[in-house]
């Protein structure tokens, strides 16, 4: 068996809309061990959804088609596959008055135009929508199957799942995809590590998907024991750099590390603008452990809210160790946390000098015990820095839980 996907609309192409229909297949049917081999997007339009019908491969199974099923003019994907394998298209007046009902239900008289969703396809199975009006359809022809399924992304999950996945899933394999989540290393110098493992588990592929914030490594394989074992090679190798599994946040983890030590936190944040605090808060429960934030833009508030000296602002600007390291202590001390984290540095893209550059920032940790710091000269735009400082931040608070 060999899958394959052809994506429907003319947003898709000139990128008003992201594809996710396709990546969303992607990933659903790798997991159950049939990654798709092929894959194009056409604008809705008789022409090319026909030629992308007479281009198929010949050795794909199974094709799952999206898009263009809805009441309007421009959805005319039902009546383009119906021509090109001369199917006759049927009027199904039960469907039409069980639709009009169920406009009917929701207070709304059922518009005229959605008529043409009530004809169907004479021969092939109907795929029924359990969430919207648009029946798919189910072909099959020439030894391969096509399913035919509606743009709406809640409408097409829900019909893959419940009637081709059941149809397609094989028997006894079981793809198991696992993630490592790392920061604070590249791809390059993480897969020069890691550059050896492979050898001892031929099952296994491994991908590198680079993001900004870290690099994910996923495994996928067949073989859950040479996965697990994979796994292992990888902490082992890794170590404090994986920080997470699957689709777990840097903030959850931090989130799980202080409530499992029981320990509070306060932010003191002048470049990220609060976006440490917002990044903590974003997980559940997160009001056991944070405290709250000063978000000390200017010198005063730094002075007057987190006691920053006057002497250290002159001497060494608020864009240094010495006052990172006061910031965190305010933080910790007015707010009466266990730990406060600190951030200052140049955003951009203005502000810079040639002592300190457009993307220096530094960070700090203040416990009862110690203060760290780190600097880093980040070259991406605002909002890169911003989030790359906010990751820093994290990942410092996760290794000092961590490993105390
Ligand atoms: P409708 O009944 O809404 O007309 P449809 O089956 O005709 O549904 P489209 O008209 O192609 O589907 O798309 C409807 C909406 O679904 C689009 O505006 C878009 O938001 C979303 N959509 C369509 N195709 C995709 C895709 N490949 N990936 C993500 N979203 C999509
Ligand atoms: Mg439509």
């Amino acid at each position: 068996m060999k899958t394959g996907i052809i994506t429907v609309g003319n947003e898709l192409l000139t990128g008003f809309i992201d594809d996710t229909n396709a990546s969303w297949l992607g990933r659903a049917l790798t997991a159950i061990g049939l990654p798709p081999v092929w894959h194009l997007t056409v604008s809705d339009n008789r022409e090319e959804i026909k030629s992308a019908l007479a281009t198929i491969p010949t050795n794909i199974t199974d094709v799952i088609i999206t898009g263009g099923l809805g009441p309007t003019p421009d959805d005319i994907t039902m009546k383009t596959v119906a021509d090109f394998y001369g199917f006759d298209l049927e009027y199904d007046e039960k469907y039409w008055k069980s639709l009009a009902q169920r406009f009917k239900r929701s207070g709304r008289t059922i518009p005229e135009i959605n008529k043409n969703q009530a004809f169907v396809l004479v021969g092939p199975e109907i795929i029924p929508n359990p969430v919207g009006s648009a029946r798919g359809a189910l072909i099959n022809q020439n030894n391969q199957r096509l399913y035919i399924l509606p743009g709406v992304p809640i409408e097409m999950k829900a019909m893959y799942t419940a009637t081709i996945l059941p149809l397609i899933k094989p028997e006894n394999v079981v793809a198991k995809v696992s993630v490592l989540r790392t920061t604070g290393i590249m791809e390059s110098a993480l897969a020069e590590k890691l550059v050896n493992i492979n050898s001892n588990f031929p099952t296994v592929t491994m991908a590198y998907l680079p993001r900004i914030t870290g690099v994910d490594i996923r495994l996928i394989g067949n073989d859950q024991v040479e996965i697990e074992g994979f796994k292992l090679e990888v902490e082992r190798i890794a170590g404090d750099y994986i920080y997470g599994y699957e689709d777990t946040e840097l903030e959850d983890v931090v989130g799980e590390l202080l409530t499992k030590e029981k320990l509070t936190i306060a932010t003191a944040e002048s470049c990220t603008g609060g976006l440490v605090s917002h990044r903590l808060t974003q997980t559940p429960g997160s009001s056991d452990y944070f405290m709250g934030s000063i978000v000390a833009y200017s010198n005063n508030i730094k002075m007057n809210l987190l006691d920053v000296q006057e002497s250290t602002l002159l001497k060494y600007g608020a864009v240094s160790e010495e006052t990172v390291v006061e910031m965190a202590i305010g933080a910790r001390t007015r707010l009466g946390t266990d730990i406060g984290i600190a951030t200052t540095g140049i955003a951009g893209p203005g502000g810079g000098t040639p002592e300190k550059p457009v993307g220096l920032v530094y960070i700090g940790l203040a416990t009862e015990k110690r203060v760290k710091t780190r600097k880093f000269i980040f070259h991406f735009n605002r909002q890169l820095n911003k989030l790359l400082t906010s990751q820093v931040a994290l990942n410092m608070i996760r290794l000092e839980l961590k490993n105390a």
